[in-house]
Order: C-alpha cells, then structure tokens, then sequence
C-alpha cells in the first residue's frame, strides 16, 4: 500500500497510513530520538481548523495528522483520496503506551483534572509496570507561566501525552515545541478521563460499526451540539467536491 503521503480533507493534510504501519514508523522515530508532533483529528477538529487559520496552520505544521473518526474516512472517499482506515487517538496512544512497555520508554501525562489524572497514572503504572512514568501535572495551570514545559524538557521523556482537549492542547505543544530537544507529542483530548476510568469506553461492538460517537452523545447528551460538526463537515465536503 502506498503511504508516507498526505490526503488533503477541507484543507487539513492527513497521513494515508494504517493503525499498524503508523505505530511501526512512530516506533522507528522514538528509538531514534526524533522530536516528534502528532495531531488525531475528527471532523469536528477540521470543522475549527477551517474557523481558525493560526489553528489550521498548528495542525498542518505536526508531523503526523491521523483520522481519528469515521467521518474522516468517509470524507475521505467522498473526495475520491479514501485513507486505508480509522486510527483512534485513544487506540493509538494505547498502542504506544504497550511499546512504552516493552521497550522501557519514560512517559510524561498533562491534563485532565486532578483527581483523574492521579488515577490515570495510578492505572497506566498498574498495566504498564515497565514503563517509566517521569512525570505528570493536571490540565489547569498558569497558561503563560513555563514551568511544565521546562520540566518536559528537563526530564526529555519519550512519550508526552497531552490531555488538555483542542484546540488547547494542539497550541500547547506548538508553543513550546522548539524547547524541546526530543519526544513524541500528541494531543489526547479526553483520553485520561478514559485511563482513570471516569468515563467508560463504549462497547467493542459499538466500536467495531463505528458508532463510538453514538454512544458517546447517549452516555453524554450534553456534547449534542458538539455533534453536528459532523453534518456540518460532510456538507462541506459535498461543496469541496462538486468544486472539482
Ligand atoms: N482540560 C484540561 N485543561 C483545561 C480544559 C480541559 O486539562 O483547561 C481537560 C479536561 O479535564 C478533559 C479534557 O481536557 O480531561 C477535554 O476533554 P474533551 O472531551 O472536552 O476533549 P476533546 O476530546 O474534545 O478534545
């Protein structure tokens, strides 16, 4: 399959890449030491990219920018440039946190309350002994002030994940990412609300026909108008399309 390129959906360039061939190439470049920014987007991350041109530019600036959504995939053959398949943001990091395992990587966790942050690490040492958890701060601290960012780069551990949802946490890792002199940085969104067991992951099955966001807008029908970014981003599409 041909990968390495990017497929370009509502002006957001995504990497035309499998769930495995990404991990194997992400791996590649931590076992090198090579800095790197990764972005999952969902159609309602490209719906405020294309609202927010510094955004836009953030998000086309990372190194990787995966298809975190079924919505993404679909756009994506609408456009008639299909990407092989849906890499979840939280199946991706959980994938990284195993080779963090295997591989005794140290990991550093930002964002998120603190009560569930607290939990979260409580978890991620419980499943991922081996690892080496650095260190970690919630997500509500003094926007301008440095400091966890100069810690980051002082412990320069090989994971950072950044929990802070977008399009904070995205303008996070931007903002200091020429600080840093190694790691693999990505943006999280609610993820640890996930690892500490806060919020429950929908179902297997749910998952497998692609209706996690279903599930989610039941268990949480306060995000609802969160939702129609999704109508919103295949209308686009459909425009974008008809262009052509
Ligand atoms: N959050 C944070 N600091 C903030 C705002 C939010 O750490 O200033 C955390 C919040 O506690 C939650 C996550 O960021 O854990 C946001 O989750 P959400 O589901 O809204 O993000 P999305 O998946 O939409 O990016």
């Amino acid at each position: 399959m041909m990968t390495g390129n990017k497929v370009k959906i509502l002006n957001v360039d995504f990497q035309n890449t499998t769930r495995e061939l990404l991990l194997n190439e992400l791996t590649e470049r931590i076992t090198k030491g090579d800095k790197t920014f990764v972005v999952t987007a969902n159609p309602e991350i490209v719906m405020y990219a294309n609202s927010d041109p510094e955004y836009l530019s953030i998000v086309n600036k990372s190194d990787y920018t995966i298809a975190d959504g079924i919505g993404v995939i679909i756009g994506s053959k609408m456009l008639g440039t299909p990407l092989p398949e849906r890499i979840p943001g939280f199946d991706l990091m959980q994938d990284l946190l195993e080779t963090a395992n295997k591989n005794e990587w140290s990991v550093y966790l930002l964002g998120a309350k603190k009560d569930v942050i607290e939990k979260a690490v409580e978890n991620v040492k419980e499943r991922h002994p081996k690892l080496k958890l650095v260190g970690w701060n919630d997500g509500y601290f003094n926007w301008e002030s440095s400091k966890v960012a100069d810690e980051i780069a002082k412990k320069q551990p090989d994971l950072i994940f950044v929990a802070l949802g977008f399009p904070r946490q995205e303008m996070w890792i931007a903002k200091h990412f020429a600080s840093f002199n190694k790691g693999l940085f990505m943006g999280v969104g609610g993820s640890f609300d996930v690892l500490s067991g806060h919020v429950k992951r929908s179902p297997e099955i749910w998952q497998k026909l692609h209706l996690e966001w279903f599930y989610r807008l039941l268990k949480q029908p306060s995000r609802w108008r969160r939702m129609l970014a999704l109508p919103d981003f295949i209308i686009k599409v459909l425009f974008e399309k008809n262009k052509h």
